[in-house]
């Protein structure tokens, strides 16, 4: 065990069970899942591991706390969350050094992710008491119309790895604001956060029961029998498209409202009116935040041909500067990759481009180990026919692909299933017009490599997903309508 006695007693304080109705228990089975240090390879805790009849019996709590729920007042509901959102801030440090401990990101980026998952606890406070309705005579003059807005019902999460926070409370605050109650299952490598954030919401007020955590090494089966219990009304998953299919598809004999954030194939543009050091800055953060590994991630960077050699120049002096080493130790820029898997799919892809002629400027290969780590890349020239322009690489690879008019860029870039998110950089106002017309994306960094925001309608288009998380939209998709006529 190379964990430092701060980090140990941290652990210490994270449950190592199942939360169901606000108490914290082994597995029915009895059976335990491991959590390891992904710069490691340690063990750091065990975890129980719920079988499906947890889950059940967790959708019985969340189905027996709706109705209060629903109907506690929305200045309580909005109180609870609001000091959820102050004891999170708090306790910054205590939950960066989890999040970095248990998925390998840069403790610098790990209270970045605290602030951000932080913020939708705030936003949504906010929101929860704001939710209208409305009043309209209908044309015949023969009667009103009254339109409101009431909580779907249990909800069932279902969250990923790489933002092991911002992800639950992206879709737990919305949720609880709008009166809804849940189940949330988060990803068997990174259980622990969202295990202390739900110890968090108790201890901020929140009612047994509205809040229950399950976490699962077989998440299938769970989502199987969850997705197809009658008392469900809402599936909220952030993960891969491939899952996310799959997910539809069994939630679709039950009717289920859903929400979708899949996954990306974002196009990075950069023109040759671009000021080029915000290109530089804007782009490092799109690629390398979390070690590549998100959604929004930039995963084709096209540049104008007349400034590929000095953008690609200037960013590989900056990659190769990058200090390398474990996230949870301060002052390292790239940590370690989740798993082995991650590592192997980089080295493919990486080996794929270069066999279909693209050029390594810098980088290229794993580190040795302990610990799963790929060095900061960066590739050049990539070409049409490489893997990683369909596929997300979800690791530290910088991969530029050149281009010689505004009409090519848009067609590369419009050329995947996916629709996440863009980044434009230019200066000329007319282009910037047609990019926001022409790219199909649901979000876009214009003249920015950052754009998740609490305030903002967070989403994609295409295979990248349904619904919005985040803003106004945000609590909509737990909200269903109901409208009422009364004759005159
Ligand atoms: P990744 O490949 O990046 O790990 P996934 O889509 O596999 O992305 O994982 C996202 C979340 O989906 C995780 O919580 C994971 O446990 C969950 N998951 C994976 N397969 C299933 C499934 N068949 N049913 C429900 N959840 C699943």
């Amino acid at each position: 065990m190379t964990l430092e006695m701060h980090e140990q007693d941290l652990l210490h304080k994270v449950q190592a069970g199942i939360g169901i109705g606000g108490t914290w228990g082994p597995s029915s089975s009895g059976a335990t899942f491991t959590v390891e240090d992904p710069a490691t390879g340690d063990v750091i805790k065990s975890v129980a591991d719920a079988t499906v009849e947890d889950a059940v019996r967790a959708l019985d709590s969340a189905v027996a706390a709706q109705q209060e729920w629903a109907e506690t007042p929305s200045r309580l509901r909005s109180d609870i969350l609001r000091r959820a959102f102050d004891l999170l801030i708090e306790r910054k440090e205590e939950f960066a050094l989890l999040i970095a401990v248990e998925m390998g990101k840069p403790i610098s980026e790990a209270r970045g992710e605290v602030v951000y998952g932080g913020e939708f606890l705030r936003w949504f406070s906010e929101e929860a008491v704001r939710v209208q309705g409305d009043y309209r005579r209908n044309p015949e003059g023969t009667g009103s119309i009254t339109v409101s807005h009431l909580p779907v019902g249990p909800c069932y999460f279902i969250t990923p790895w790489n933002f092991p926070l911002a992800m639950a409370t992206r879709k737990i605050a919305p949720a609880l604001a709008a009166g809804c109650t849940a189940v949330i299952k988060p990803a068997e490598l990174t259980p622990l956060t969202t295990i202390y954030l739900v110890q968090l919401l108790e201890e901020a007020g929140l009612p047994p029961g509205v809040v229950n955590v399950v976490p699962t090494s077989n998440p299938g089966a769970q989502s199987s029998v969850l997705l197809a219990d009658p008392r469900l009304r809402k599936l909220s998953f952030t993960g891969s498209t491939a899952v996310g299919v799959k997910l539809l598809e069994a939630a679709a004999p039950n009717v289920l409202r859903t929400s979708m954030e899949l996954g990306g194939n974002a196009p990075f543009l950069v023109f040759d009116d671009a000021d080029l050091d915000r290109a530089v800055e804007g782009v490092l953060l799109a690629k390398f935040r979390n070690i590549g590994q998100a959604c929004t991630a930039a995963n084709r960077i096209l540049v104008h041909d007349s400034i590929a050699d000095e953008f690609v120049g200037r960013v590989s002096e900056q990659v190769a500067a990058m200090k390398i080493g474990r996230g949870a130790d301060e002052g390292n820029d790239i940590g370690a990759l989740v798993d082995r898997r991650a590592v192997a799919k980089t080295v493919a892809l990486v080996a794929d481009a270069v066999e279909t002629g693209a050029e390594i400027v810098t980088g290229g290969d794993t580190v040795a180990g302990p610990g799963n780590f790929f060095q900061p890349t960066v590739i050049d020239k990539v070409g049409p026919d490489a893997r990683l322009v369909n596929e997300e690489i979800f690791g530290p690879v910088l991969a530029i692909i050149r281009f010689a008019s505004e009409d090519e860029a848009v067609q590369i870039a419009n050329d995947t299933e996916y629709g996440l998110v863009s980044y434009v950089y230019t200066e000329n106002l007319g282009r910037s017009q047609r990019m926001i017309e022409k790219l199909q994306t649901g979000m876009m960094g214009l003249n920015t490599g950052l754009v998740s925001n609490a305030a903002a309608p967070f989403g994609g288009i295409k295979h990248s997903g349904i619904g919005r998380e985040g803003g106004f939209e945000g609590i909509r998709e737990f909200l269903s309508t109901k409208y009422t006529l009364t004759p005159r």
